[in-house]
């Protein structure tokens, strides 16, 4: 079923009309994971992506919520049952975060054994400043021969690509990151089999508005130029990954 392009992580529920961001990803046809930063957002996500082809949603509990939200794992907990994709979880180190850090750690290792125990989730993980807690973390508590990680804006450093990678994790690219030589030399680390792309919309843009899902198409060919090869190919790659990505292990 995936189409074309795909954008595995967008918040589609903070966009001002929920209802119409998520139509027009089905009209464009574009794969798209809508994440949600706390589980009290979960039933109507749930109930908008109950029958829509291309979009679905993933349950999450955002590590910049942590400080304030640890008390909805109990939530989160109750619906997990309900839904093969979750996200946005993981952790985030920054200095506006960094006091809640121990607690973060609690909620994600809790998130990671109870994927395990569930088995075949999709995960979608934010790691600012944090790429080599958060690589431990799934090693110890998340089986990547069943369970599948995508590694959502990941920052880290060409040997934590490398770590990942032949941990079996992936890694969602956007087009803000591809801005920075940085970024640049991070996709140049990517294994061709281990990337995807996302827009991490509304937190992201595209000429001066909101980057929505279709825009994933802009990622592409900013992938293809950088690698050198067709926006054809890099497309086809992609879907080739997602389709790899959603298979049953
Ligand atoms: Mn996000």
């Amino acid at each position: 079923m995936p189409s074309n392009y795909v954008d595995l992580h967008c918040h589609l529920d903070l966009y001002e009309d929920f209802v119409s961001a998520v139509l027009e990803a089905e009209r464009s046809q574009v794969f798209t994971l809508t994440v949600t930063t706390t589980p009290k957002a979960w039933p109507r996500n749930r109930e908008v992506t109950e029958s829509t082809r291309y979009v679905r949603a993933a349950l999450g509990l955002h590590p910049q919520l942590v400080h304030e939200r640890a008390d909805e794992i109990t939530l989160w907990d109750q619906y997990l049952s309900e839904t093969r994709y979750v996200g946005e979880v993981g952790i985030d180190a920054g200095p506006r975060h960094y006091r809640s850090l121990d607690l973060q750690k609690e909620v994600f290792e809790h998130v990671l054994q109870r994927c395990e125990s569930a088995g075949n989730k999709i995960l979608t993980v934010h790691s600012v400043r944090s790429a080599k807690t958060v690589l431990d973390l799934i090693e110890r508590n998340f089986s990547l021969a069943q369970g599948r990680v995508i590694l959502h804006w990941f920052s880290g450093s060409k040997s934590e690509v490398q770590r990942a990678s032949e941990m079996g994790c992936y890694f969602s690219v956007n087009a803000e990151m591809l801005r920075n030589e940085r970024g640049q030399q991070l996709l140049s680390s990517i294994p061709d089999e281990r990337l995807l792309t996302e827009t991490d919309g509304p937190f992201t843009r595209l000429n001066e508005r909101i980057a929505q899902p279709s825009d994933v198409r802009h990622t592409v060919e900013l992938i293809a130029d950088l690698r050198r090869v067709g926006a054809e190919n890099t497309k086809l790659s992609i879907a080739r990954n997602l389709k790899k990505l959603l298979e049953t292990s």
